[in-house]
């Protein structure tokens, strides 16, 4: 998997002039990145570059009030990229608010990122893709029949955060990793970004308010524990009997059950805290009682907290939601075992925006031919 990770990892900067763009840098990059362009940078004028650019939202160089030198900012502007992504397209769902935009690379490359309403009026959280397509192939996910087409670079994940915020004056609160592609597939990328939006001269996210999601990726788990994030952490788990897990999860052919259940107690262990474990709801499959027994079998006394999100109804590969007494039943059986749930709403349905929907296709066109 690395070689092809790597093979798929572009090797310059996808960027419109093909510098690197500020929108991937902390002012530690920044400065390195100036020093060995033999610029003789600080690392406070760099804080308050990208404090401009990132925190405060103003791509234009010549607007900035904090005292910076003419030359500096002439040679940030020759050495960096400050272009956004390309909204295609921006697609509302009035039911629930979501919000799905499709934005385009320098590269033509296309994906996705969704505005998702909080539950305090006026905040959001935004959904993040790490990949175009991505290579796990999970059998409920639109996504993963794209296949990968290749790795995001950082600056294209937090320009997609930036849209977003853009248009919510500012109450981003949150950033989660679930969109296209398996976060933890295009580790460093992703940290990266990460790091730029918890970053006080960049996204301003509380590092906590940062989760990324991963399908089960076992050395990358245990790098992320090894490396002791602020960030949560979601491990998708979705069944906890061997063999349903293998048939649901392909990633699972490399990865069984049981070495996924020993890096979750590792990472509970590390963390000091519950240990956020994604169960992908699919009705009559995964919601039934030999699924609470292995889940009490497998984990009795493990500080986990569950998040449970249905899947969407209506879809081409036969799953389907679960009923309410289905799901009634089942929470019920994972509440008996002291496991703290939220049922995670996944909203935008409509207009293919909920998670395991989304496959870099325009609602428009899309709508016109089905
Ligand atoms: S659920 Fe996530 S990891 Fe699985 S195929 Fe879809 S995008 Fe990839």
């Amino acid at each position: 998997m690395t070689n092809r990770a790597e093979q798929l990892r572009p090797a310059a900067p996808i960027t419109g002039s093909g510098a690197p763009s500020l929108f991937g840098m902390r002012p530690q990059d920044l400065l390195a990145h100036l020093l060995a362009e033999g610029v003789p940078a600080r690392i406070d004028q760099c804080r308050r570059l990208l404090a401009h650019v990132l925190a405060d939202g103003n791509s234009d160089l010549d607007a900035i009030q904090r005292p910076l030198s003419r030359s500096f900012r002439r040679d940030v502007d020759r050495l960096t990229d400050r272009a956004r992504l390309e909204v295609v397209e921006r697609i509302e769902d009035p039911a629930d608010g979501f919000v799905k935009y499709l934005l385009r690379s320098p590269d033509g490359a296309l994906t996705e990122a969704v505005r998702i309403p909080l539950e305090k009026p006026g905040s959001w959280s935004v959904c993040l893709s790490s990949q175009v397509g991505c290579a796990m192939q999970c059998t409920f996910c639109a996504t993963g029949r794209l296949g990968l087409v290749r790795h995001l670079q950082p600056w294209e994940m937090v320009s997609a955060f930036l849209t977003v915020r853009d248009e919510t004056e500012g109450r981003v609160t949150g950033a989660v990793f679930m969109g296209q592609g398996e976060p933890l597939h295009n580790y460093d990328a992703v940290i990266q970004a990460a790091r730029v939006l918890s970053a006080p001269c960049g996204g301003r996210i509380n590092a906590k308010a940062i989760s990324i999601s991963t399908v089960g990726l076992v050395p990358q788990i245990r790098r992320y524990t090894a490396e002791g994030h602020k960030f949560r952490l979601i491990i998708s788990l979705t069944s906890a009997i061997a063999s349903r897990r293998a048939t649901l999860l392909p990633v699972a052919g490399a990865w069984p059950l049981d070495e996924v259940v020993q890096a979750i107690r590792e990472h509970a262990a590390a963390a000091r805290g519950r240990t956020t474990v994604a169960w992908v709801l699919l009705g009559g499959v995964n919601d039934g009682p030999d699924e609470v027994a292995a889940l009490k079998e497998r984990f009795a006394g493990m500080p986990l907290r569950f998040n449970i999100i249905d899947v969407n109804d209506a879809r081409p590969d036969g799953f389907r939601t679960a009923t309410d007494a289905e799901r009634t039943d089942f929470m019920s059986g994972v509440a008996a075992l002291r496991i703290p749930m939220v049922r995670r709403y996944s909203g935008g349905r409509d207009r293919n925006a909920a998670c395991g929907m989304l496959a870099a296709t325009r609602y428009e066109t899309d709508a016109a031919t089905t």
